[in-house]
């Protein structure tokens, strides 16, 4: 959501009333920012008060590191029951952020092609999260705190549902979503009754997003305010009504502010929060009026890189001044040019310059350097920068690393070494790929789409792969196939790719080369759970009991709720005989399985053949 789409903010046209009351009973920060204009890296940061390299999940589909403390896990520890309710699956808690939660409620529904959904609407999501507020209300009374997050997606692309509500322009459909998921704020903090005056409530959003702004469509790839500015709020107790903070802030700094704000003091005694050691800061001083320490903001997105192989994109804004890390730099004025649409690094350079002069005295190498410095930690350098945390995360650090480095972001050379695209000189193909992205793109018009797009940038992992699954829903795994190779090819660090692969090999009844591409996979993308299930389910039918189990179990590990997998852990062992661990899954599927589930009937099915079997041998 854009900051500036909100009536707190100034836009005419809001339909914003709670977010708008939010502000008029509390605190607006006028200059919000995203350490990265991505939904998975923009959330570990608001929940963990790290930039991206001190996380980890640096794009979506990228999990978080394993130990880094994060608003749950430091208020679980103080006794506070801990929930999240999560609406899309970006998000999801294969991602890493669950931790700390007594509740993650992350379950997206299926589609009618029996796909789980990438989203689910707001009034599901507060209708789950207001029943859980009754519920410990009723179990702890006021006595036990609660530390709430509600995910809402609605303003996130796609914007309403472009193919039955084409004739309202987009931005009316953007409004909309948000009107939508405003109204939803509102009966989540109206059921808090009473209960509100003594709530510390925070609104924050994840990122915005460009409409054409730059040549960009949604957000993602550019690094521009356009996407960068959020809305941020607070309101509660320890909270000046009224008040607009002037300085730029991050949402770094949401979770070392909202811990004091709850008499849990982490600055100076960083022990008292457990290792909790964050980029951010304490926004206290601004809540009570007073300004903020000057610093220097980092923001990021290696979605270009890790998406679609072109150049990450690196910021940071010192007073007045941004810069850009890329394979061509770039530098903004951003108090004169809050647009960033004169780029001050290249007039320097420009013949005939009147202010060249002026220009050489600009700080753009020095804030450069002062890029390189922050991002660099995600490449653990020797000797690590501090050692509380390198020590808690080596092992999603190693993927992370080992992630990067196989796309060429090597230690010392920067993002900006080797021949990659800057993503600037690709404007015109990123504003096609997102319209693809985002959904406004669909039906028939969608093949052609990707098919221009992969011809003319065929080292583009992502498009490769999304051409693939188009063509597999058309029933034409021979031509996907290429497709998913493609995407192979290009090093996608995800499993997506083996796995499209993979459904193709098996629909062609080629099972021991689909076998050995999803094992492949797992270098690429180790612990991906449904990697793992449809490992097992082919093992599975191959007659590999042995692997089948202990791929299927490893699904389960990760994704203890991953139901199909449980289904065929059962399954497998009916078939190889042994129906007690039979039993006991299927009666363990069945108690997991809410009441109303569509695959009961299936499992009980199962479980009564097992029965009947044993006893009939
Ligand atoms: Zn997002």
């Amino acid at each position: 959501m854009r900051a500036d789409h909100v009536g707190a903010y100034g836009y005419a046209a809001a339909r914003t009333l709670t977010l708008d009351r939010l502000a008029r009973e509390g605190t607006r920060f006028d200059r919000a920012f995203a350490p990265s204009p991505i939904t998975l890296t923009s959330h570990a940061s608001l929940l963990t008060g790290l930039y991206p390299p001190g996380h980890g999940a640096r794009d979506n589909g990228m999990a978080m590191a394993p130990t880094v403390v994060t608003l749950a896990t430091a208020l679980r520890d103080r006794g506070f029951a801990t929930a999240a309710f999560i609406a899309a699956f970006p998000l999801d808690r294969r991602f890493g952020l669950a931790r700390g939660f007594d509740v993650y409620a992350d379950r997206m529904p299926r589609g009618s092609n029996g796909r789980l959904a990438n989203e689910r609407p707001g009034r599901e999501v507060v209708d789950e999260a207001i029943a859980w507020l009754t519920s410990v209300r009723k179990t702890s009374g006021a006595a036990k705190p609660f530390f709430l997050w509600v995910h809402l997606f609605e303003p996130h692309a796609p914007y309403g549902d472009p193919a039955r509500d084409g004739g309202r322009s987009v931005i009316e459909r953007y409004d909309a979503e948000i009107a939508t998921a405003d109204r939803e704020v509102g009966r989540l903090l109206a059921s808090l009754g009473g209960d509100f005056e003594h709530t510390l409530v925070v609104a924050a959003s994840d990122h915005g997003e460009a409409f054409g702004e730059h040549g960009e469509i949604g957000h993602s790839l550019f690094v521009y305010d356009t996407t960068l500015r959020v809305a941020l709020l607070m309101r509660g107790p320890g909270v000046m009504a009224g008040r607009a903070v002037p300085d730029p802030v991050c949402l770094i700094d949401v979770a070392p502010t909202v811990l004091p704000l709850l008499g849990l003091s982490c600055g100076a005694r960083l022990q008292a929060c457990g290792s909790f050691d964050p980029d951010g800061i304490d926004l206290r001083p601004a809540l009570d009026g007073k300004a903020l320490p000057t610093r220097q903001l980092y923001a990021e997105s290696f979605a270009p890189l890790l998406d679609f192989g072109w150049s990450a994109l690196r910021a940071v804004r010192d007073g007045r001044w941004k810069v850009i890390a890329a394979p061509r730099p770039e530098m903004y004025d951003i108090e004169a040019d809050r647009s960033e649409l004169n780029d001050l690094s290249r007039t320097g350079g420009a013949a005939g310059s009147q202010n060249a002069g002026s220009v050489s005295d600009l700080p753009l190498r020095d804030l450069l350097a002062r890029i390189d410095r922050i991002s660099g930690p995600d490449l653990p350098p020797t000797p690590p920068p501090s050692p509380s945390r390198t020590g808690e995360t080596p092992a999603a650090m190693a993927g992370a690393r080992a992630r990067l480095g196989a796309l060429g972001y090597v230690q010392g050379g920067g993002p900006s070494s080797g021949p990659r695209p800057d993503p600037k000189d690709r404007r015109e193909l990123a504003a096609r790929i997102a319209a693809v992205t985002s959904g406004e793109v669909q039906g028939d018009a969608l093949l052609p789409a990707l098919q221009s797009i992969v011809q003319e940038d065929p080292r583009n992992g992502q498009m490769q792969i999304r051409l693939g699954y188009a063509l597999v829903e058309l029933a034409r795994c021979g031509e996907a196939q290429r497709h998913f190779g493609a995407a192979i090819t290009a090093r996608v660090p995800t499993g997506d790719a083996h796995l499209g692969l993979a459904l193709c090999q098996a629909q062609a009844g080629h099972i021991g080369p689909a076998i050995s591409t999803l094992l492949e996979s797992l270098s690429v993308e180790p612990g991906n759970s449904v990697v793992l299930a449809n490992l097992g389910l082919l093992q599975g039918r191959q007659g590999q009991t042995e692997s089948a189990v202990t791929s299927l179990r490893q699904a389960l590990t990760i994704d203890p709720d991953f139901h199909e997998a449980r289904f065929n852990l059962a399954l497998v062992f009916a078939r190889a005989g042994r129906r007690a661990e039979a039993r006991t899954e299927a009666e363990d599927l069945l108690r997991r399985l809410p009441p109303t589930a569509p695959q009961r009937p299936e499992v009980a099915r199962l479980l009564s053949s097992i029965t009947r079997s044993s006893r009939n041998p």
